[in-house]
């Protein structure tokens, strides 16, 4: 608040300024109506076994149907709401939305787990663990363990106790907590110590150019070692060909996601993207090779 104050005494115009708050002013008015008429959406994309090529799940991908604007990515709206409540709603909406597809996959027989992303500010407020706790008490008991978390590193979680007490209430109804985008936040490695991780998942800008870059590579190699010392599972972001999940495979990782597995998917076209999945697909004959 007192910084705000400050900011606006000293505010002076500046029409690149101007134009940011008047699209966000925009973007916010805009909100409630979206919410209402579903204009916010899930994508899907896949997490594969490297090792038995199985699909263990998906991550949620916020998605904006915008009526004049087309298709929204998180990074055309999402920093317009940092901060405000709209966030906060919409963090809450995923949640819903998440739970809502776990229980259609449960009734169909599918034993796929969904992780959704919650703001480093959302899992700081102590109201969240509260929302996720009451939305869970209308599913079955043990569907969260099919939930996980996935959180970016942030500054300001080394002082916050209210991080980790969200973990803990969330962990105990089997929640699972992933570090998202490893090795470009600040102190990586005192988060994941501090803070009761399930899962590290690389960046994928250390994998995309991992064949490219022999020091990529090494990053990647001594991740993939350090998550082996710990004996903490490590999935890899960013497998963009087959040739990365290759030499992927070689190197021991378990877990993948990628352009080169499936690209993030409307909802409605996971069944058939499963289906395809397992009559036939290239990473299969990879498999074979390096089998023989
Ligand atoms: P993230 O959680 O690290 O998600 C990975 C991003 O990389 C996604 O972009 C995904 O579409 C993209 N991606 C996946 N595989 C590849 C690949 O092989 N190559 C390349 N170049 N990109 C790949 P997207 O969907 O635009 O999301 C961007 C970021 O927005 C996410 O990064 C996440 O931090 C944030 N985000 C997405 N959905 C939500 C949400 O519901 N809530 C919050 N708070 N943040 C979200
Ligand atoms: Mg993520
Ligand atoms: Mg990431
Ligand atoms: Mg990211």
């Amino acid at each position: 608040e007192a910084k705000s104050q400050e900011y606006l005494n000293f505010y002076i115009y500046d029409p690149q300024e101007s134009a940011l708050i008047k699209s966000r002013q925009t973007l916010i008015q805009e909100f409630p109506f979206a919410l209402r008429e579903e204009q916010f959406c899930l994508y899907l994309q896949p997490k594969i076994n490297l090792q038995s090529l199985e699909v263990m799940g998906f991550e949620g991908l916020i998605r904006w149907r915008h009526p004049q604007k087309g298709l929204l990515t998180p990074d055309k709206f999402l920093p317009e709401l940092n901060g405000t409540v709209e966030e906060i709603v919409l963090g809450e909406w995923v949640v819903e939305r998440a739970l809502k597809k776990l229980q259609i996959w449960r009734k169909e027989g599918l034993q796929l787990s969904l992780s959704i992303n919650i703001s480093p500010r959302q899992i700081q407020e102590q109201t969240f663990s509260d929302f996720v706790l009451s939305t869970l008490k209308k599913y079955p008991p043990d569907l969260a363990e099919k939930l996980e978390i996935e959180l970016l590193e942030d500054s300001d979680f080394e002082d916050s106790d209210s991080v980790l007490e969200n973990m803990r209430i969330l962990k105990e109804q089997g929640i699972r907590f992933l570090l998202d985008d490893f090795g470009t936040g600040y102190a990586s490695l005192a988060h994941f110590y501090n803070l009761p991780f399930d899962l590290l998942k690389i960046d994928q800008n250390f994998v995309k150019r991992m064949l490219d870059r022999s020091d990529n590579l090494d990053i990647v190699e001594g991740v993939l070692r350090l998550s082996e010392a710990i004996q903490r599972p490590v999935i890899t972001e960013g497998v963009e060909s087959i040739e990365i999940g290759y030499m992927l495979m070689k190197l021991g990782s378990q877990f993948a996601q990628g352009y080169g597995i499936a690209r993030p998917m409307p909802m409605d076209r996971v069944a058939s993207w499963l289906a395809e999945w397992e009559q036939a697909n290239p990473w299969q004959d990879l498999r074979a090779e390096i089998e023989d």
